[in-house]
């Protein structure tokens, strides 16, 4: 017990202001005190330790909090009555001691006040009904206080309220139907965590949603029944049976949706232009569509993969997304030059971790070759990279652990004139990085080709799957790479989207 407690008052955190007075508890400065007890004056940070602090009281032996210190006792915790504090901290609704959140009452009880009144809990109709169900759910949560927190944003105390008098029915569907908020997912969220609502798949319910408006947007039947069957049978099946066996939905449906995209408009130009349909397609109308647009393009193949095996249409056949005059990069090539990067030992290190700094962030060799080892910024939550931003951009795993590893055992680290040279790729002479010509040599001899034009290919990559969506089509799932960012509150959606076009802008 004693350990606990003692764990419990480790004094955490630094004052936020210098001045004013300074705390009896710990003798640091700060702002203005929280209370006045026989010891002194206290401060807020001691005032939330000792609220926290409960145990048996070495002076009278009760199980109870322990907000006082006692010079007779070691300056150990004791209580209240035991510390001479005259103040009652026992709640008036729940008889807890704990700290108040209000006029003598406890977080959990203002909460359980305040959502009463909210959703007309009326508790002669028995705890089956909605608002009562919604009451328990939200009352029973960890941390009272962050409700409490979460219903003064906007608009959350009117959808509970709407909840609870049927007007929204508790189910996935009908949030479906309200405006696409943060409050809503967030709303789905709490209810899903206190099993008021089934959980489900994130990504797959937003396909499901963004499914049937696509297709009602077709106007041609004749476009959009084989649409409607290949999205169907072909995707909406696979994402389901991914997302049943717990496997990460996010890359999928972005693929998903992007080749269903692409179909409808060379479905809907066959048929404006040439007055053909599925069935009547020719080689000839998709390789001219090919020839004559941007390499996204090529995301029709999996439709014609599945028409040509569901006997949708004739023989056709597309190759995967390349040229002989100017060589482009697939996604398909660039995912599996990364997991070579990843998993064999293609090279040594240094070139395993420069190829993917090249093909996960579109990164020029002149670049990379420059890199310092101050440019991996390591936190916490794991290692950054320093792109020429203002904000270092999270590395998600796995190349976080590459990184790291590269990091730790540089070569050529004993050539340099100094002992710790600042380049991320030391060189071999003393104090240089490498040599970018070096570099893509060896870049070249591993097979990865991408000089002058593939640059572009590689820039469009990097736009389209950026790094965490790699990593998550790679096998490694959402929850891992997003770890990284937490605590950062740094969504991921704002990387590397613009970075990697900004630095390429500049390449030769
Ligand atoms: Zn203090
Ligand atoms: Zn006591
Ligand atoms: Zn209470």
């Amino acid at each position: 017990m004693t350990a606990d407690i003692s764990s419990r008052l480790a004094v955490r955190g630094r004052p936020r202001t210098t001045g004013a007075f300074t705390c009896d508890r710990c003798s640091r400065a700060a702002g203005k005190h929280r209370a006045s007890w026989p010891e002194g004056r206290i401060c807020g940070t001691c005032f939330t330790v000792a609220m926290r602090t409960y145990g048996t009281c070495p002076g009278c032996g009760t199980e109870r909090m322990l907000p006082g210190r006692s010079a007779s006792h070691g300056d150990q915790p004791v209580c209240a009555d035991c510390a001479g504090i005259t103040q009652d901290y026992h709640c008036s609704g729940c008889g807890t001691e704990t700290e108040h959140y209000r006029q003598n009452t406890c977080a959990r009880c203002s909460l359980r006040n305040d959502l009463t009144a909210l959703l007309r809990v009326d508790d002669s109709q028995g705890n089956e009904t909605t608002a009562a169900k919604l009451l328990a759910a939200l009352c029973g949560a960890q941390r009272p206080e962050s409700i409490l927190t979460w219903l003064r944003k906007s608009g959350v105390r009117e959808l509970l309220e709407r909840i609870a008098t049927g007007d929204i029915l508790l189910s996935h569907e009908a949030l479906d139907m309200e405006p696409n908020s943060l409050r809503v997912e967030h709303l789905r969220s709490v209810l899903t965590h206190h099993n008021l609502l089934p959980g489900r798949d994130h990504y797959l319910a937003l396909f499901e949603r963004w499914l049937p408006s696509k297709l009602e947007n077709i106007d041609d039947v004749e476009v959009r029944r084989p649409i409607e069957s290949f999205a169907r049978w072909h995707h909406l099946r696979r994402i389901r049976t991914l997302s049943t066996g717990g496997r990460p939905t996010r890359g999928p449906v972005h693929s998903a949706k992007q080749e269903i995209t692409e179909t409808i408009r060379f479905l809907t130009w066959l048929k404006l232009t040439h007055g053909r349909t599925v069935a009547s397609c020719l080689q000839a109308d998709v390789d001219a569509w090919l020839a004559d647009g941007p390499t996204t393009r090529y995301a029709i193949r999996t439709f014609f993969v599945w028409a040509v095996k569901s006997r949708t249409c004739t023989n056709i056949t597309i190759g995967f997304r390349q040229a002989k005059t100017v060589p482009l990069l697939t996604q398909g090539q660039r995912l599996a030059m990364l997991k070579a990067c990843l998993t064999d030992n293609i090279d040594t290190m240094s070139y395993r971790v420069a190829a993917t700094l090249l093909l996960l962030y579109a990164q020029p060799a002149v670049k990379i070759a420059a890199m310092k080892s101050t440019d991996v910024i390591l936190t916490p939550d794991g290692p950054r990279l320093s792109l020429g931003e203002e904000h270092p951009a999270p590395v998600p795993e796995p190349f976080a652990s590459l990184l790291t590893r590269h990091l730790a055992s540089r070569p050529n680290m004993r050539t340099g004139s100094s002992p710790g040279s600042p380049w991320l790729f030391p060189g071999y002479r003393a104090g240089q990085p490498i040599h970018p010509n070096t570099l893509m040599m060896r870049l070249r001899e591993i097979g990865i080709d991408l000089l002058g034009a593939r640059n572009a290919s590689l820039r469009g990559l990097v736009k389209e799957v950026p790094a965490p969506l790699v990593a998550e089509m790679l096998g490694y799932s959402y929850q891992v790479t997003q770890k990284h960012a937490a605590g950062t509150a740094e969504p991921w959606s704002r990387y590397p989207h613009t970075e990697p076009r900004r630095i390429m802008a500049d390449t030769p």
